[in-house]
């Protein structure tokens, strides 16, 4: 049940009551590809780091190990010993980007397995199939991912069997929900925005996913190749064509200033593996833009990587140790930037969530740009 708590101009401050608990909006959500956010942070580490919502990916867990088996030991909260909500992102994105031999049919994509070229067929109905297994609490709809860029022909065709498909998603998300040993009946099902860069597309497909009455909805395609600019214009056109009183998850976004733009247009969930991946390669957020670890200049620095951060990486060590740790490539140097960085995001969508409520939110984003844009 999601709740519109509060609107400071377009930017949206929610609130989503799930079995799995509640999460405040605008949220990050953290990103754990394979049921582990990559750089040996534990489930007990985002516990400590105010990780509201963790997202797996559907497609590596189906490939290895395994949906069933993960079903089988009593579902992935159980599995990775995880109590708060998890998103599982339908499989969709990655069978267009990863896999090997893709052909798509109205059915469903066969495809080869990137990890040991084994066949499989993945339709709407195994996707919802397989985050059933899962029990994440909520499941995304299968979708096509066109390719950017794309002739406008191609994504008319696209746009309109993924709203087939969301059909059907719908359909078999009700069929497995009522079941009796699905591991959970409440699962949510978000549907996906698609329409590439042409506004008149996307348009027309928010309008008829809005109709079908989901529990929330997602814009994808984006931050695959376009402008800054040009995602700014298509939320801009397209968000007001959703409906406000539920989620609104812009996919795969992004840096600190993409998420502050975008929650002022009315965005309120995000997820993205910047935090994590420029984290393992020792590039850490700061309220004064970004830092590279690895340079000289810290090799005596007693500083903490941001004076004032309450995260585990700051409240214990130095720069010149951390800068060490890298050079010497010890795993602790990662998981240290890796935690700084999703507690940097994750605070950051707390001071959001604060400055819309109390109405400054835009004065509160120019300061935020500001400060980063400093160094
Ligand atoms: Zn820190």
């Amino acid at each position: 049940m999601y709740e519109l708590i509060k609107k400071d101009g377009r930017a949206k401050r929610g609130r989503l009551v799930t079995v799995h608990g509640t999460i405040e909006t605008p949220v990050f959500m953290n990103v754990g590809t394979v049921a582990a956010i990559k750089g040996a942070v534990s489930t007990d580490d985002l516990r400590d780091i105010g990780t509201q919502v963790e997202l797996s990916n559907t497609y590596h867990l189906h490939v290895r190990t395994g949906d069933k088996l993960i079903k089988e030991f009593g579902g992935l909260h159980k599995f990775m010993n995880w109590d708060r909500p998890i998103l599982t992102d339908s499989g969709g994105f990655q069978v267009f980007s990863l896999a090997k031999l893709r052909k798509i049919k109205e059915e469903g994509v066969s495809f080869s397995s990137h990890i040991d070229g084994r066949k499989i067929f993945m339709g709407p109905e195994e996707s919802m199939q397989i985050q059933s297994n899962l029990g994440s609490t909520i499941a995304m709809a299968f979708d096509e991912c066109p390719p950017h860029p794309a002739t406008r022909q191609y994504m008319q065709n696209s746009v309109d069997r993924t709203t087939r498909w969301l059909e059907r998603c719908k359909k078999e998300m009700k069929r497995l929900n009522s079941l009796e040993d699905t591991v959970n009946p409440h699962q949510l099902l978000f549907g996906i925005n698609q329409g590439g860069t042409f506004e008149d597309i996307r348009i027309a497909h928010a309008k008829t996913i809005s109709d079908m009455d989901l529990d929330g909805y997602a814009i994808g395609g984006l931050a695959v190749g376009e402008s800054h600019e040009e995602m700014y214009h298509i939320l801009d056109e397209t968000v007001p064509y959703l409906p406000e009183d539920k989620p609104t998850y812009l996919m795969g976004v992004g840096t600190p200033v993409n998420i502050l733009e975008s929650v002022e247009r009315g965005v309120d969930f995000f997820d993205c593996v910047y935090p994590t991946r420029n984290g393992r390669h020792g590039h850490v957020y700061t309220n004064h833009g970004k830092l590279n670890m690895f340079n000289k200049k810290y090799e005596l620095d007693h500083r903490p990587i941001e004076e004032g951060c309450q995260c585990p990486a700051c409240r214990s060590y130095s720069r010149a140790y951390i800068r060490h740790l890298l050079k010497a490539k010890e795993m602790l140097g990662m998981r240290l930037c890796v935690l700084h960085n999703l507690y940097f995001y994750n605070t950051m969508m707390s001071e959001i969530r604060t400055a819309i409520e109390e109405g400054r939110y835009k004065e509160y984003k120019d300061q935020k740009i500001a400060g980063m844009m400093n160094q």
